[in-house]
């Protein structure tokens, strides 16, 4: 197993090697950073970072598009995982193109990419996730020792009424004994419509758990799952996402999720990404109820809400820019509210403004290797038309989609956003032979 330490070292390096832009400028901004890390077992042991992102963003309903062109969901964790779709599509081509790939191979034959031997992937995110996982027990250092007495995952600020009656609970509870639980540490992530709701009681009685939640937004509702919920749900289906799993022998499971040092509670971090799924049943073949290991770094993120208030003695700001990294020569860009950064009102809607890992880019992508693989193949299971949308390729996904199934008989209640927001389709691009 890989230690932590080392893992959540690596990304820090990574992170700091990167250029200013993207990354919290005012003395008071935090960010959340994410990577997803590469062991290898041949020729020797050695680890890689191979995406590394940042950002606590997630847009409102009223922002989203139905042209793939936004980044809805712009929480660390969720665009390491994007970025990783990235990089497989990178590899992809160069072992099409006849190059060195460190990752994948290629079986002509079965027209299927599988991982090469030994290597696996594993989740690095400086702070538990939103969600579920982010609801856990304070313990009564915590409480004594916490100047800010409500923790929560969230940007937002909770409502003052809220501050105000966990002040008083937490007061009024520095007589009780010091043993059991007097309050929790909260998440911004709100329950789903038409599930089980928190009975938002003062102290250790606020939240529910195991609940499904979605992220929280500034004023308008989001349409995005929590990172805890979407873990979960890579925990069944794979980081690869429904394009990729058309394309690869097996899908890609997370060995390992590693957090760094912050608040942290390792029972529900598991109830929340594996304990909840763990009655599935009826998966396809090749998927199955992931387990990954999780530990925790004794390392901060230098820029982490905690070491922030830390330094300026209170109060701090989300920054609202996220930095897009992969391992892919030359390639780094950073995001605004789901868009390139630096593009004014007027010009945002043009296709330059799309960060790489939108949904459109990435289904171009999609669609150059599948050409890639037809002039070789006269037996591609998939084929490229101009009138197939997103959403079509993504159903041709048959046992991924078997598992997503498998996955919403268990949480019958996750808000899938609407399929006309996947209804697009892109232009197919000239390839250069
Ligand atoms: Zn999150």
């Amino acid at each position: 197993m890989n230690s932590p330490d080392e893992v959540s070292k690596l990304c820090y390096e990574r992170f700091k090697k990167l250029p200013k832009k993207g990354k919290p400028q005012g003395i008071r901004d935090w960010t959340l950073l994410a990577g997803i890390v590469m062991s290898k077992e041949y020729p020797k042991r050695s680890l890689k970072v191979v995406t590394l992102t940042t950002g606590t963003k997630c847009l409102g309903f009223s922002q989203l598009t139905d042209k793939g062109d936004v980044i809805f969901d712009s929480h660390a964790e969720v665009l390491a995982r994007r970025s990783f779709i990235k990089l497989l599509m990178h590899h992809m081509l160069l072992v099409l193109h006849k190059k060195d790939s460190e990752i994948l191979t290629y079986n002509e034959t079965e027209t299927k990419f599988s991982l090469k031997p030994g290597i696996a992937f594993h989740l690095f995110v400086s702070h538990v996730p939103c969600g579920d996982a982010a609801i856990f027990p304070k313990n009564s250092e915590d409480e004594e020792n916490s100047g800010e007495l409500v923790h929560s995952d969230s940007d937002e600020n909770p409502p003052k009424k809220l501050k105000l009656d966990i002040t008083n609970e937490l007061s009024s509870s520095k007589n009780k004994s010091s043993y059991g639980v007097h309050d929790i540490y909260r998440t911004g992530a709100k329950c789903v419509d038409g599930d089980v709701q928190d009975p938002k009681m003062p102290g250790k009685d606020f939240h529910v758990t195991g609940a499904l939640r979605t992220k929280p937004g500034r004023g308008d509702p989001t349409w995005s799952m929590s990172c805890s919920d979407k873990i979960a749900l890579w925990n069944v289906c794979g980081i690869q996402g429904a394009l990729l799993s058309s394309l690869l022998a097996a899908p890609i499971y997370l060995s390992s999720i590693i957090f760094g040092k912050c608040p942290f509670d390792a029972k529900a971090i598991e109830r929340a990404v594996i304990e909840r799924i763990s009655d599935m049943t009826s998966l396809p073949p090749q998927y199955c109820i992931n387990k990954p290991l999780i530990s925790q770094s004794t390392l901060k993120f230098e820029y982490s809400k905690e070491c922030i208030e830390d330094e300026v003695g209170g109060c701090s700001v989300a920054c609202p820019a996220s930095i897009i990294w992969c391992d892919i020569p030359g390639f780094l860009e950073v995001a605004v509210s789901g868009k390139k950064q630096g593009f004014t009102k007027k010009n945002i809607n043009k296709p330059s403004a799309r960060v790489s890992i939108c949904k459109s880019l990435l289904l171009e992508k999609f669609q150059e290797i599948i050409e890639v693989m037809s002039e070789n193949s006269t037996s591609m299971p998939i084929e490229v038309k101009d009138n197939y949308t997103y959403f079509d390729y993504k159903q041709m996904a048959k046992s991924y989609q078997e598992a997503k199934s498998a996955f919403w008989k268990i949480f019958s209640t996750w808000k899938w956003k609407p399929e006309k927001l996947q209804k697009f389709t892109v232009l197919r691009k000239q390839i250069n032979k």
